[in-house]
């Protein structure tokens, strides 16, 4: 199939190789040169811009830094430029009014398009075992399934339009809530001169245990290997976390839903990314828990 890819940065570039180990044709474009260097040693096709890459394409896969990014992408040099027939995939986490107006602009221009984002970090985009939150009509849906695969290891229907979007800022919401209290809580288990290790086995055993704890433990030495084990590098940034956090307590504002915990979490992610963490994993809070760093914060 021929497939265009825009968009080739931590997490589409590795997309883009799945797709041509998959057996596609990929057109790939990026601004960043190096981006796409990198896609064309994976055997991608370079193109020097949006429209010459969606040219003639049966579908396109845009993984964009934020949504006002992709509405342009689209508005601009997809929507009119690919032909109607291609289905359009965008994968770019992003808030759910743009997933819907720009689906909205497509499909009035003929298009079939699916927001799907994605779970799983770099690690799982280059692995193919991605987890795909896909928002979109029943017959788009399976259209998008066959494609989606290629790069990931589920792939799920969660309902019409920006119902992808939708799922994936409540997951993650849920994961920046549970991820504090998982520091908190094991920073205020130190102080009660509790062995860490002894915590995790009682705790992970018990109705305390989380995602947050046992797969991806933020005390080095504890629970699986994990970034806390790396000095907190590589994994998921407190940048993207942050980033997510905003789009869902956004989003809980435009529904009227009442998330406490969710806005506590966007507050102690803002205070700690603004005092020079945004680049580190977002388990990396439990130091300035500890420390006591992040103790005022909406206090
Ligand atoms: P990134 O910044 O590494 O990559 C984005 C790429 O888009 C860059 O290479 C940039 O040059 C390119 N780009 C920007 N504007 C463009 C344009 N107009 N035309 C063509 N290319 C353009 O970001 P990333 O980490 O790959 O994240 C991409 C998306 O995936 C984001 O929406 C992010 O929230 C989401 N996401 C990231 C992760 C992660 O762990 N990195 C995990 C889940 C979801």
């Amino acid at each position: 199939m021929k497939i265009a890819i825009i968009g080739l940065g931590n997490m589409g570039g590795g997309m883009a190789a799945n797709l041509v180990k998959a057996g596609h044709d990929v057109h790939a474009f990026d601004l960043a040169e190096a981006a796409l260097a990198k896609a064309k040693e994976h055997g991608c096709t370079p193109y020097s811009n949006v429209r010459e890459a969606v040219a003639g394409v049966e579908a396109v896969v845009t993984m964009l830094p934020n949504g006002k990014i992709v509405d342009s992408v689209y508005g601009g040099d997809v929507i009119g430029h690919a032909p109607a027939s291609a289905l359009l995939l965008d994968c770019s986490t992003i808030d759910v009014a743009t997933a819907r107006k720009v689906t909205a602009a497509a499909e009035a221009a003929g298009y079939a398009m699916v927001d799907a984002p994605v779970s799983g970090g770099i690690a799982a985009a280059n692995a193919g075992t991605l987890t795909f939150m896909v928002g979109g009509a029943d017959a788009a849906f399976a259209r998008a399934e066959p494609i989606l695969s290629a790069m990931g290891k589920a792939v799920i229907h969660a309902g019409a339009s920006g119902a992808g979007q939708a799922a994936k800022i409540c997951n993650n919401m849920l994961l920046g809530a549970t991820m504090v209290a998982t520091c908190e809580t094991f920073a205020m288990a130190q102080k009660m001169g509790l062995d860490l290790q002894t915590f995790y086995d009682i705790s992970s055993k018990a109705s305390g245990q989380s995602w947050s704890m046992t797969s991806y433990c933020p005390v080095p030495g504890v629970g699986p290997q994990s970034p806390a084990d790396n000095g907190y590098q590589g994994g998921f940034a407190t940048a993207l976390m942050l980033k997510d956090l905003g789009l869902a307590v956004e989003a809980a504002h435009s529904v009227d839903a009442s998330v406490p915990m969710g806005e506590r979490a966007e507050q102690l992610y803002r205070a700690f990314a603004e005092a020079g963490h945004a680049g580190q994993d977002f388990s990396a809070i439990i130091e300035a828990l500890r420390d006591g760093a992040l103790g005022k914060v909406g206090a």
